[in-house]
């Protein structure tokens, strides 16, 4: 059952705050601001933000496994390991260790690993016409131990991951088709296969796209819905709209429960600049670009997957 949430605004604003990850070990949360090229760490105990500076767009940061110092993060077109203590404002080293023939004007967006550690990230191009994105430009990709592989093609703005908790389903967000999907797959070899909508939310007469998601333990996605100002909650097994979350500010961009117990669901959001005929809206929300911390939901997520290098 849902209880009324407690919203909190807990840092910010951010240029375009995204990815967020919990982080057991130290008991905090990585994300990431793309378009400020940073990786920052969110200690929800002393409140305060850290952040580290990249010379390329950052789409996401993934702890590897066993490692209190080393992140997977996308960066520009590419792949790369860097080094961070989560404390200073440099990073002590970046291995572009995987190159992938993305044109130049594609980027890096949401990545994210599956419950045995492999690694899947997407790109989205950054060009747009009419003020939206070119389509079917980009990739989707996966890392293990053999290499760097495509996964999927003519993608147009890759986003939101999350597997299903018995690892048989991939659940997938192209945000520039207003839908989830879910995929069979294979956890042994890392296919992906058979991709059906679940949830298109043109059909359920939502504003916005579908961006960042993750998965509660009843088996539930939590999506963030860009343009939105809101989170949703979404039964991928019957296709019904749960819940919503409204948050003060309108560009939601990604979801991650976090906390001691994972009760706590983290959101970040963007303060990203609008065509000035959509300026009043967004201005109406007065925490845009904020990462906010909602509490008091009912449910409970699951630890993250560090990167199994
Ligand atoms: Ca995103």
């Amino acid at each position: 059952m849902n209880e009324k949430p407690v919203i909190e605004p807990v840092a910010g604003p951010l240029d375009l705050g995204e990815g967020p990850h919990w982080d057991e070990k130290s008991q905090s949360l990585y994300l990431v601001d793309i378009s400020a090229k940073q990786i920052l760490n969110f200690n929800p105990h002393t409140k305060v933000l850290k952040r580290a500076q990249l010379d390329k767009k950052v789409g996401f940061v993934v702890p590897v496994k066993g490692k209190s110092d080393e992140f997977v993060t996308g960066l520009g077109t590419d792949l790369a390991i860097i080094k961070w203590n989560g404390e200073n404002s440099a990073i002590e080293e970046v291995d572009l260790r995987w190159k992938t023939n993305e044109e130049q004007r594609n980027r890096i967006n949401d990545g994210k690993c599956d419950p045995s550690g492999r690694l899947y990230a997407g790109t989205m191009c950054e060009e747009k016409v009419d003020n939206f994105w070119l389509q079917e430009k980009c990739n989707f990709y996966s890392i293990d131990k053999s290499g760097l592989k495509t996964k999927l093609s003519k993608v147009s703005l890759s986003n939101g991951l999350a597997w299903s908790l018995d690892s048989k389903k991939f659940y997938y967000i192209d945000s520039c088709i207003y839908n989830v999907r879910a995929f069979d797959y294979d956890i042994t070899t890392g296919n992906i296969a058979n991709g059906q909508v679940i949830f298109d939310l043109k059909e359920n007469n939502l504003p916005g796209l579908p961006d960042g998601m993750t998965i509660d333990k009843d088996g539930n996605l939590w999506v963030a819905v860009y343009n939105g100002a809101r989170v949703i909650k979404v039964d991928p097994r019957s296709g019904k709209l749960l819940f919503t979350v409204e948050l003060p500010a309108l560009q939601t961009t990604s979801v991650a429960f976090g906390g001691k117990n994972y009760d706590e669901l983290y959101v970040t959001s963007a303060n990203v600049p609008v065509p000035p005929e959509e300026e009043e809206t967004k201005n109406k929300y007065t925490h845009n670009g904020y990462l906010f911390k909602v509490t008091g939901l009912g449910v409970k997520g699951l630890p993250p997957v560090d990167f199994a290098l």
